[in-house]
């Protein structure tokens, strides 16, 4: 009898495996440009919010700018049941040692947390910007709207949580405003050491910096493509690990593009009409952003951004010259694509969070052998185990098999030598891990 009881079990958890999730769509939907509109709106009308302006007013400069947001995060989380543990963390910089620091100040970034039901201590990280400039980033007092750059991602962090505090997940989110961007990513730097310091398991950062252009400076005018930035291998990466890749590959494997390649694959899955673009590249070409100081750490982290900037609408005093009209100003955000940008993140948050942990000593075999074999480590919480393998030269991981619930397997007849492989964990309801690249060899 016992044997009719297991089988239709089995058939039940593979056919749920191959399923969407509701869920996922309903978080799409519950995303509201309106709110998004609302919020940089707000921000927009703090005059300024360079990191060194004004702290003590309630309606300008970057104190009244965090504070806001603050009580923002709070009603969120009074409308959750106190879902969210909302705090400032801060770190003071001196003009000392920094050339783009004006005056002593405190960079405070603001923080909420949802804490994971399962999984506390695992952390899934969505940020923005609280900060603005004008053309010069020293110049704390000349407006500086930062609609696009960066209310637009700060926006999008806040109706995140607006959206996620309605659901429980097993991993925490955090929802943070980072500070001190436009002087060298300091609020990125203070938040990245506190996470190491408290031994955070990031699961990944998910940074949002312009999230709301959608004509460009060459005047393609594009609302579904965005661009999702990952550098290559860990900068902080070991001399061993980097001779090792000789040998056996990642040269395009590390953790930041495998959560690149995951945030494309749950766009292309759930929001078809997007085109998510990945570039092979940590950030634009010669230019920085607040997920860098995590990859810094080691940590995994990517930027989320539009396609298409205009560059006489971003780090420029509102003026107008030759025709041309300079300055981030409201009028040119797309509200509507900030809504989907900010789903984007919210429905990778949302499977990240209900995913197992990936699976851990991902070990790969089958030199001079007709079949790849691969072993593992089993991870809490995973009913089962997905090979994914790809051609050397293809971005993404093209093909897979699920393998269920064991820690060993040999994919027969699939040469190791032409391809790349790695391997993630599968949740109970479908929801997968990242891909992790074997970072040992068995015989
Ligand atoms: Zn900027």
């Amino acid at each position: 009898m016992k044997k009719l009881i297991i089988l239709p079990l089995l058939l039940f958890t593979c056919i749920s495996l191959g399923q969407t999730s509701q869920k996922i769509y309903n978080i799409i939907d519950a995303v509201s440009s309106k709110r998004i509109e609302k919020d940089i709106q707000t921000l927009v009308n703090f005059g300024t919010r360079n990191t060194f302006s004004d702290t003590i007013s309630n309606t300008r400069g970057i104190g009244a700018a965090r504070r806001w947001i603050k009580s923002e995060f709070e009603s969120i989380s009074k409308n959750c049941n106190n879902c969210l543990d909302v705090f400032y963390q801060k770190d003071f910089v001196t003009k000392e040692g920094n050339r783009r620091v004006p005056h002593d100040a405190w960079v405070v970034n603001v923080v909420a947390i949802q804490k994971g039901t399962k999984y506390p201590n695992r952390y899934i990280i969505m940020s923005g910007d609280i900060d603005s400039r004008a053309s010069d980033t020293m110049d704390f007092t000349t407006d500086a709207p930062g609609a696009n750059d960066n209310a637009s991602g700060m926006a999008g962090t806040i109706e995140a949580a607006r959206v996620l505090s309605n659901y429980q997940f097993e991993s925490s989110i955090v929802y943070v405003g980072l500070s001190g961007e436009e002087q060298g990513l300091f609020g990125g730097s203070g938040l990245a050491k506190y996470a190491k310091e408290n031994n955070w398991d990031v699961i990944g950062v998910l940074n949002n910096d312009m999230i709301g252009n959608i004509k460009g400076v060459d005047g393609v005018i594009d609302n579904r493509s965005f661009r999702i930035f990952s550098e290559p291998v860990p900068a902080n990466e070991t001399e061993r690990e980097r001779q090792l890749r000789r040998f056996y590959g990642g040269e395009v494997d590390g953790v930041s593009r495998q959560l690149a390649r995951y945030v494309h694959k749950t766009v292309k899955i759930y929001m078809p009409e997007m085109n998510p673009m990945m570039v092979y590249r940590l950030d634009r070409f010669g230019r920085g952003g607040h997920h860098r100081p995590f990859n810094d750490l080691g940590f995994a982290g990517i930027r989320i951004m539009e396609a298409h900037e205009n560059y006489n609408q971003q780090h420029q005093d509102i003026r107008e010259e030759n025709g041309i009209k300079y300055g981030d100003v409201i009028e040119h955000v797309n509200f509507e694509y900030a809504k989907k940008l900010t789903a984007v993140n919210a429905i990778n948050m949302a499977s990240l969070a209900s995913a197992p942990p990936a699976p851990k000593n991902v070990a790969i075999g089958g030199i001079v052998e007709p079949s790849a074999k691969f072993k593992w480590d089993k991870v809490e919480g995973a009913v089962g185990y997905k090979i994914y393998w790809r051609d050397t030269t293809s971005p993404t991981w093209d093909y897979s098999r699920y393998v269920g619930d064991v820690s060993e397997f040999t994919l027969e007849g699939i040469v190791i030598d032409n391809f790349f492989f790695g391997i993630a964990a599968v949740g109970k309801d479908g929801f997968e891990s990242p891909v992790v690249f074997p970072n040992k060899v068995f015989r």
